[in-house]
């Protein structure tokens, strides 16, 4: 099996209720395109992504691949997530929380135990990062119900999310039929529990008010747009997306994704400019790590991820005037990457269960890219100075939560041998980690305030 086709995987018949993954991955819809100012009438014809970017393109250079991925994930018009119906069979994706209600439940014990951790607060509240359909936190609010003395200090729960389809998903699954409001940053609504829920597009305008913030990303990070650099004689150089003929090989090394010449038409391909961009002057140097990397080295690069990466640190260990932690919180990151070497090479782009080029036809299909754990890691521990747990494998961290004691009393409340396969096959999916599975290919971080206990699933225990 290749190593990308346990990420962004099939279905396989194991997601809860419809059967399929609904996916979507939006981000924010920047170009990093100049925009054409334009009072002429519409069209006649709608320009397709691709003839939209590769006159961009021939108008203003070849772009930045971060550029790029932005495109086709939400360009307004015809990005992937906009345009298509990313919920039927075609767009059948799986995570961890459509695979099993054990997976939210687990994350939200942790949750638990970390409001414990940091000596409970009275007031939480608990923000999402990139919700999807809305399952993981909906079966994280189940769970909170058996913790009553918890479960009333939860202010208000705050999903950040970009995709307006998205969002009516998670209101319809966590709100039913209580209204939706616009507000100032978004919307708002109450759950069905009777909660504050309130929809934002950026973690930025989430409200900071005396409240403990809880924090979770799961498959959030994958999502953010990448740049690729390489190490070449003359200096770094980012990798830009070209629309040309292409007079060498793309320099990407997935399955499907040779571009060897062929017939003299012009195609999107990836190019090693002869001259240094304002990104690979900045970004390469700005880590050892990058510093001391050989000629022809390649590297994958988020910024946008470390941003979002420094907004969650701060925010778990907010300081009053007087140096002072207030509002002390923690946060789970969840995805998939390399937990300590540099990523290369991982961008994907998946349509119809299949691996194919980034590259053949922008905004059709799914484009994600590893991880990169350090990175993250690096950010909230030195600009933040928060401490980091982690990563480890989610098998092994699902199992230090008791994911086996669950599936235990899930599979004996089954009445039929199918019930139970399912509990049992649904673990298994979770947990397994041969041949490059998601328990070991799914990686957990942690961030918690500075000096407070380690966290269970770390090395830690529950403190009471
Ligand atoms: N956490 C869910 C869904 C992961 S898919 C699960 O594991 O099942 C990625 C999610 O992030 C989607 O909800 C997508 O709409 C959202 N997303 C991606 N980029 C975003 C951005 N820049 N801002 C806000 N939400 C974003």
């Amino acid at each position: 099996m290749s190593r990308f086709m346990c990420l962004r995987v099939p279905s396989r018949g194991l997601a809860r209720s419809s059967g399929v993954k609904m996916w979507m991955r939006p981000g924010r819809a920047t170009t990093g395109l100049r925009p054409y100012a334009s009072t002429a009438p519409e069209p006649a014809v709608k320009k397709s992504l691709g003839e939209i970017l590769a006159s961009a393109i021939k108008t203003t250079g070849p772009i930045s691949l971060a550029a790029y991925m932005r495109q086709c994930l939400t360009n307004p018009e015809s990005g992937y997530y906009i345009n298509k119906d990313p919920f039927g069979a075609g767009g059948d994706f799986i995570t961890s929380p459509e695979i099993s209600q054990m997976f939210g439940e687990l994350v939200g014990i942790w949750v638990l135990t970390q409001w414990m951790a940091v000596s409970k607060p009275d007031e939480s509240r608990l923000i999402e990062l990139g919700p999807g359909r809305g399952t993981l936190m909906a079966d994280m609010l189940k769970a909170f119900q058996s913790f009553g003395y918890f479960n009333h200090t939860v202010k208000e729960i705050c999903l950040v999310e970009a995709s307006p389809t998205l969002r009516e998903m998670q209101h319809k699954l966590l709100c039913g039929e209580e209204p939706l409001e616009e507000t100032e940053y978004g919307h708002k609504s109450r759950t069905k529990y009777g909660q504050l829920i309130s929809w934002y597009m950026d973690l930025k305008t989430v409200p900071k008010d005396d409240c403990a913030p809880f924090i979770i990303a799961h498959e959030f990070f994958d999502a953010l747009p990448i740049h690729q650099f390489e190490h070449t004689q003359h200096g770094w150089r980012e990798l830009l997306v070209d629309y040309s003929v292409p007079k060498v090989e793309t320099p990407l090394s997935l399955p499907n994704q040779t571009t060897s010449i062929g017939p003299e038409v012009a195609k999107f391909h990836l190019t090693v400019p002869a001259y240094a961009t304002a990104s690979s002057r900045v970004i390469p140097s700005s880590s050892e790590r990058y510093k001391k990397l050989p000629i022809h080295s390649k590297i994958e690069v988020s910024p946008e991820s470390w941003d979002v990466a420094l907004e969650i640190a701060k925010r778990i260990q907010e300081t009053d005037e007087l140096g002072r932690v207030v509002n002390a919180g923690s946060a789970l990151i969840v995805d998939y990457g390399p937990a300590d070497t540099i990523p290369v090479d991982s961008l994907r782009a998946i349509k119809q269960h299949h691996i194919v080029s980034p590259f053949e036809e922008p905004g059709a299909a799914d484009l994600s890219a590893d991880v990169d754990f350090v990175a993250l890691k690096e950010v909230a521990r030195k600009e933040a100075g928060v401490d980091v747990h982690g990563p480890v494998e989610q098998g092994d961290w699902l199992h230090t939560l008791g994911i086996g004691a669950r599936a235990t009393v899930l599979a004996n409340k089954q009445t039929t041998q199918e019930g139970k396969d399912r509990i049992a096959k649904a673990y298994n999916r979770l947990v397994e980690r041969s041949g490059g599975a998601m328990g070991k290919v799914y990686k957990v971080m942690a961030f918690t305030p500075k000096g407070s206990p380690v966290p269970v699933g770390f090395g830690g225990e529950v403190v009471e």
